[in-house]
């Protein structure tokens, strides 16, 4: 098992009063951006489902700099409907959300929880303060 010192939440950037569910973005990342499988290792829809994406055991491709050692989660959304940065996570995100990390954390107790803006500050996303979700 390799280690996982950083838990890494990101945005789709998918605006609001649009869809991208979880094999569409699987697609685009294995499509469009050359990857073998989806980049993320959690996809949480609008509904608030938890799909499955890269096993934990595999590096994800989702942060440069950071995959070694994190696991990447991504929501739906993270644009208002002009494709502004904004938090558009439903209730159902936010309570999914919240639940993956803390099991995460249980599992990897070592691990920060952090947003993609915190090591890369040239980004927006997730577009909220992931380093408050605990
Ligand atoms: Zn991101």
């Amino acid at each position: 098992m390799r280690t996982i010192t950083l838990l890494i939440i990101h945005c789709s950037a998918t605006p609001e009063g649009r869809n991208l569910d979880f094999e569409t973005c699987r697609m685009d990342h294995i499509r469009h951006r050359g990857f073998r499988d989806i980049g993320y290792h959690y996809y949480i829809t609008r509904d608030g489902i938890i799909h499955q994406g890269r096993p934990p055991e595999q590096v994800g491709a989702h942060c440069q700099g950071h995959n070694r050692h994190s696991l990447g989660i991504c929501y739906e959304g993270g644009l208002d409907a002009a494709g502004h940065p904004c938090d558009t996570r439903t209730p159902q995100q936010r309570e999914s959300l919240q639940r993956l990390v803390r099991e995460l954390k249980a599992q990897y107790p070592k691990a920060l929880v952090v947003g993609h803006h915190d090591l890369n500050p040239q980004k927006a996303c997730p577009c909220f303060d992931a380093t408050k979700l605990i």
